[in-house]
């Protein structure tokens, strides 16, 4: 038995985007009405205009986002193996709001869930942000992130890309983002504002979370999926 379970959120005009991005703005762009005049036996069919920020969404980074390095991969040009295979998701959503997450953290995360984290998964996060406030303004304040001791620990786990169900990894109280600074040194990549993490927490499972092909884009809006074993 294979279960499907969706990590995207939804994409709707007036969502809350990272502080600075372009907003969302999802418009109907052609109706039945419009379009049926130009059709013979009854055809017609509607439309959906967006506007959208590479990282508005549920999306991954790409190295370019990270790095001012001209060189750095646009979301176009980087391996689609980054963003599909074996994960697991641990459970951090004791950690304060606004506090740096710590290896302790994830060590006592990864003890209790009973799971091995193994050199080359995607590890997702579990912070239970959307899940408390998805919708409202404290959706893009409060929330923990990865110091830059947890951020190493990613490093030294040998940890693919990674993933957190808020609008960073990083603790939105900082100035430095040690997390994404580490991203930047390393080019490991993460998925920002994920959504459902509370069902695939403390379980392995197949991530499947491929951006769209943006040219020359810095992010790439996802639909994410965990493709569970039962
Ligand atoms: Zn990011």
């Amino acid at each position: 038995m294979r279960r499907l379970i969706d990590l995207s959120q939804e994409i709707y005009t007036g969502m809350y985007v990272y502080p600075g991005h372009l907003k969302t703005v999802v418009f109907d762009h052609a109706s039945h009405e419009e379009t049926s005049e130009r059709f013979e036996g009854g055809f017609s069919f509607q439309t959906t205009g967006l506007l959208v920020n590479d990282n508005g969404p549920t999306h991954v980074d790409s190295f370019s986002h990270l790095d001012p390095d001209p060189a750095a991969a646009t979301i176009d040009r980087m391996p689609l193996e980054l963003f599909y295979g074996d994960a697991i998701c641990l459970d951090v959503s004791a950690c304060d709001p606004r506090t740096d997450i710590e290896p302790v953290h994830l060590d006592t995360a990864l003890e209790v869930s009973g799971l091995e984290l193994r050199r080359g998964d995607i590890l997702l996060l579990y912070t239970a942000t959307h899940d408390r406030y998805h919708g409202t303004r404290e959706y893009l304040t409060r929330f923990p992130g990865l110091g830059a001791a947890a951020s190493q620990w990613l490093v030294d786990k040998g940890v693919k890309t990674f993933g957190v169900d808020s609008p960073t990894p990083d603790n939105p109280a900082s100035k430095s983002y040690p997390c994404h600074m580490m991203c930047r040194a390393h080019h490991i990549t993460h998925y920002e504002n994920l959504a459902n993490l509370g069902q695939v927490v403390g379980r392995r499972f197949t991530f499947v979370g491929f951006p769209l092909r943006i040219r020359g884009g810095h992010g790439g809006p996802t639909r994410a999926v965990a493709l569970l074993e039962e």
